[in-house]
């Protein structure tokens, strides 16, 4: 059982924002920046790819609205979603969060972008296989 599951359970506090039958949103421990915000499904799921439908749908539903919430709330014109899956991708807890974090001045997420090119080939190759893949 991970953090978020007690949190949903109740038996850890939390700063709660929303709450609805398949969705919880609460303010980051340790945020990036002012405002910054979680958004997690109730099924206890570690990784985007394993959601259901439902909780996807749930989850897909109500983040704009989150999202203005947060820039209402903050004042923030500019905003990122992050949402990581895997220990190598920087994920922590290993039960799927959205996170609504405020661009405010300096603070907020930082992010390293390695751009490369696309090849054509691989490009044609990758369409192939994820299409199969659905
Ligand atoms: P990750 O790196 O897994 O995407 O991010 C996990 C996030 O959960 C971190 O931003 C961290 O601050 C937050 N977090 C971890 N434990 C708690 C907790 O007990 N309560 C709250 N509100 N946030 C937490």
């Amino acid at each position: 059982m991970t953090i978020f599951s007690r949190i949903i359970a109740g038996e850890i506090p939390c700063h709660r924002v929303y709450e609805d039958a398949h969705v919880l949103a609460f303010l980051d421990i340790g945020p990036l920046s002012d405002g910054h915000l979680l958004v997690i499904p109730k099924e206890a799921k570690a990784q985007l790819d394993q959601l259901s439908d439902e909780s996807a749908a749930a989850i897909g539903r109500v983040l704009p609205r989150l999202a203005r919430a947060v820039m209402q709330a903050t004042g923030a014109t500019a905003y990122n979603i992050l949402q990581n899956n895997g220990a190598a991708a920087h994920q922590a807890v290993m039960h799927v969060h959205f996170h609504i974090i405020p661009k405010l001045g300096s603070a907020g997420l930082g992010v390293g972008w390695n751009a490369g090119s696309l090849d054509a080939a691989r490009a044609k190759e990758l369409v192939s296989r994820m299409q199969a893949a659905l």
